[in-house]
């Protein structure tokens, strides 16, 4: 018997420009048909590390329920543990991070600190920080990373 480390498990990974895609069902029949050939079979849930319900997030994908999806799959590291064991061939950690994507870009509400920051950034609100951080050594950096206040 040889027991060895398996580095990455094969995927399909499609190559798309999330500004042109949009966040309809065929997209996911135009970039992952195989998902509309999976059987049930739940071996790629009872696979998974991160106890997600892996089935369940292929089923929100074709119906293009992509919050449902994204929810779902939040969790998923993308070790293809499920891909692995599917009879149907199905990507799941790419299928996912699309729909994350599609959520994320199309779906999520904007939020309004988020948008007035990125315009302060781009106003060089904050020119003088960035460049202080930029100059200052990575271990310090890192330093200031570990020790940052992080919201309640
Ligand atoms: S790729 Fe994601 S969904 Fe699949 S087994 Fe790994 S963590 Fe679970
Ligand atoms: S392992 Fe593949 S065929 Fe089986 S339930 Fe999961 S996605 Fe469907």
């Amino acid at each position: 018997m040889y027991v060895a480390t398996l580095p990455f498990f094969p995927l399909v990974k499609q190559v798309y420009d999330i500004q042109k895609v949009k966040p309809t069902e065929q997209i996911m029949m135009q970039l992952y048909p195989e998902i509309y050939s999976c059987i049930g079979c739940n071996a790629c849930s009872k696979a998974c590390p991160q106890s997600l319900k892996t089935m369940q997030y292929i089923a929100y994908a074709q119906r293009g329920e992509y919050e449902k999806c994204a929810e779902e799959s939040f969790d998923c590291v993308m070790c293809g543990i499920c891909s692995s064991r599917c009879p149907a061939g199905i990507s799941h950690p790419q299928v996912a991070i699309l729909a994350r994507r599609l959520y994320g870009k199309y779906i999520a509400p904007e939020t309004k600190h988020l948008l007035d920051r990125v315009a302060e950034i781009n106003n060089g609100e904050h020119a003088e920080s960035v460049n202080a951080i930029m100059n200052t050594p990575v271990e310090e950096q890192k330093r200031l990373y570990n020790t940052r206040e992080i919201e309640k």
